[in-house]
């Protein structure tokens, strides 16, 4: 009964541990240091729903819903209270900006909308010249498979370049659910990378990660991003330590293909943006000569030019 608030797919996995985790309250979440909005999205919000901070490409929230409610969602504050969006506002806004030619389109999950209403989306966003890719952020896959048919693939078909950044944590979230929408959608030529964060007593073990990353790569998604949990209200239990974090890019980095493996990133607090983080591999350097350690620790010496 604890578990009504989830779908039917979610309660079907519930059983396992990494699941329960990731999703059902825990009274370790009333240890509080985040904040509200851990990347300060009020202050970059220009009309309703539209994020832009980065020179060439915004991110459109279209709903709050979601079908997964993760427990350290970063936009948790938006759950009870979310002012919606405007498309004509948003189009107005972007019209004159030749500079932006990526449109994020995420929320909560952007597959909680029907076809017809994000097929309306996908058209208006269209029509701007100056945007060249379109790229939606979900959980769907992993969250309500089911809900990806062949009529949804066939809308995403009709518009501009369109990618997909899906949400995953762990190997267990790779069903046979899972595996059919991901082949509807790559078989119809549409591309998907993967968005991880890296969660405390989840996922924090390279060899689960290597697990997650090389069973995608098989699917046919690319590893994008392995995120440090944002400092969101009640997440302190779910952070890595950066050093942790970093440590186990290293024996991912020795051990995985560079097709297997994201890059990690975590956002700075108070809106100071993304920014990437790679184990350190310099470990001297005179004039131009460098020392440098290789994949199996191993030291050499490099002559730049
Ligand atoms: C993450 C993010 C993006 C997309 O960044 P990429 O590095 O291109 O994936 C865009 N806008 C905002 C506000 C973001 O947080
Ligand atoms: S899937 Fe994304 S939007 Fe939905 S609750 Fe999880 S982190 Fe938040």
């Amino acid at each position: 009964m604890e578990f009504a608030n989830f779908n039917v797919y979610l309660t079907g996995l519930i059983h396992k541990n990494s699941f329960k985790k990731q999703f059902v309250f825990d009274s370790a979440e009333l240890i509080n240091s985040g904040v509200q909005d851990p990347l300060n999205e009020e202050k970059y919000t220009k009309v309703n729903g539209l994020i832009h901070r980065y020179p060439d490409r915004v991110v459109l929230t279209v709903t709050n819903r979601c079908f997964a409610y993760c427990r350290f969602c970063f936009r948790k504050n938006k759950w009870k209270n979310f002012s919606g969006f405007e498309l004509k506002e948003v189009i107005n806004y972007l019209k004159n900006k030749k500079h932006i030619r990526e449109i994020l389109i995420s929320g909560g999950d952007p597959f909680t909308l029907s076809d017809k209403q994000i097929n309306d989306i996908l058209f208006q966003l269209s029509i701007l010249n100056s945007i060249e890719v379109i790229r939606i952020g979900t959980r769907v896959f992993t969250s309500n498979p089911q809900r990806i048919k062949k009529e949804t693939v066939a809308i995403l078909k009709k518009y501009k370049p369109i990618w997909l950044a899906i949400h995953i944590n762990h190997p267990d979230e790779i069903t046979k659910e899972f595996k059919k929408a991901v082949d509807l959608m790559v078989d119809s030529g549409i591309p998907i990378v993967s968005q991880t964060v890296l969660l405390k007593g989840i996922n924090d073990d390279h060899r689960i990660l290597k697990s997650l990353f090389c069973m995608l790569v098989k699917l046919r998604i690319k590893p994008y991003y392995l995120f440090g949990c944002d400092q969101a209200l009640g997440n302190e239990k779910f952070r890595v330590s950066i050093q942790k974090s970093l440590d186990i890019m290293r024996k991912l980095r020795g051990n995985i293909s560079g097709l297997c493996l994201p890059v990690y990133a975590f956002d700075l607090p108070r809106g100071g943006g993304k920014i990437v983080l790679e184990p350190q591999n310099i470990l001297d350097k005179e004039k131009n000569i460098y020392k440098i350690k290789n994949f199996e620790e191993k030291e050499f010496i490099y002559n730049d030019i």
